[in-house]
């Protein structure tokens, strides 16, 4: 699967960079250290590009990227490569992401030699540790990525993200390429660890039920902008956003390994031509004249609860 910047460039044909597409229309992000933040969306909602660019490897045509309060363009160059490291992504497929000509020892080892948070002396007792971290036996680290499991490559990806030293991993679909019973065990993982090094996640999936069970807050993505942020149980609890209230009853098909959100009417427009007003009025059982022309604003509804409707204001 292609992120939504890549299929709108595939759709442009090669000449056209996916930066110059707004994927992500206008979204604030904001994670709290300690805290795991669930994005969730449709494909192509633009909660990928997002997520790259809470990272920096998607270019923001506008806006701020900060990082522990600091604005990431006022960095000199040392300290932005520091902020970066603190940063991390994991990708949904580990065997893409994972070159197949190396061995795990440098899958692994590579990053922090290079970065100097380790010697090239070290580099062996390094790999070892993080193996075990991630539940591995250091012996694997002679191996090569096509003489694993589909949840081992997926450990081996979260070592060579842990490897730097990160604060914030971002995840995005980390463990949808993977069994129901191993993404379990993934994600049990990924809890552990957050215990065990105070991290902090971004969370990106299309599977609620993924992102109930690991998130604190959730964030739901329609075409390019966050129309509700809640608190996990306030989100399932009581959704307030129309869209929001279509997936949750999408959830049991979601349950049921079904891939695609087919309960909320109608195909997603294309982000190209995002529909004026409320993104979501061609398909919002309750929309009003006002929903053409206006876009909402997030709005707080209840403590720590947002969202982006215009029935919020109708008494
Ligand atoms: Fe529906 Fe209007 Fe609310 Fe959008 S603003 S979700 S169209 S009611
Ligand atoms: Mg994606």
């Amino acid at each position: 699967p292609l992120d939504a910047a890549s299929r709108i460039a595939n759709l442009f044909g090669a000449q056209r960079a996916p930066q110059t597409v707004h994927a992500v229309d206008e979204a604030t992000l904001g994670i709290h250290a300690g805290e795991v933040v669930g994005l969730v969306g449709e494909s192509g909602c633009g909660k990928s590009t997002l997520g790259r660019m809470a990272v920096g490897l998607h270019t923001l045509s506008s806006g701020v990227r900060e990082w522990k309060g600091e604005d990431l363009a006022q960095l000199n160059a040392a300290q932005r490569r520091r902020a970066q490291l603190g940063m991390q992504m994991i990708f949904q497929d580990p065997y893409a992401s994972l070159n197949p000509r190396l061995r795990v020892r440098d899958i692994i080892g590579e990053a922090p030699v290079v970065h100097g948070m380790a010697a090239a002396g070290e580099r062996d007792e390094l790999v070892a540790s993080l193996l075990q971290k991630v539940g591995l036996d250091p012996s694997v680290a002679r191996r090569f990525p096509h003489q694993f499991s589909g949840g081992q490559r997926a450990r081996i990806g979260i070592a060579r993200a842990l490897a730097v030293n990160p604060e914030l991993l971002v995840c995005d679909e980390a463990v949808a390429a993977l069994d129901v019973s191993i993404q379990a065990q993934v994600l049990n993982l990924f809890m552990r660890l957050r215990d065990e090094l105070a991290l902090t996640y971004l969370f990106i999936s299309h599977d609620l039920g993924v992102v109930r069970h690991i998130s604190d807050r959730v964030l739901i993505m329609y075409l390019g902008r966050i129309v509700e942020s809640a608190p996990t149980d306030a989100l399932f609890a009581q959704p307030n956003h129309p869209y929001t209230v279509a997936l949750l009853a999408s959830a049991p098909k979601l349950e049921a390994r079904k891939v695609a959100f087919h309960a909320v009417k109608g195909e997603i427009p294309s982000p190209l031509h995002p529909p004026s007003g409320c993104h979501f009025h061609p398909r919002c059982p309750h929309a009003m004249p006002r929903c053409r022309d206006e876009q909402p604003p997030l709005k707080e509804v209840a403590p720590r609860h947002f969202s982006a409707c215009h029935l919020n204001d109708v008494p």
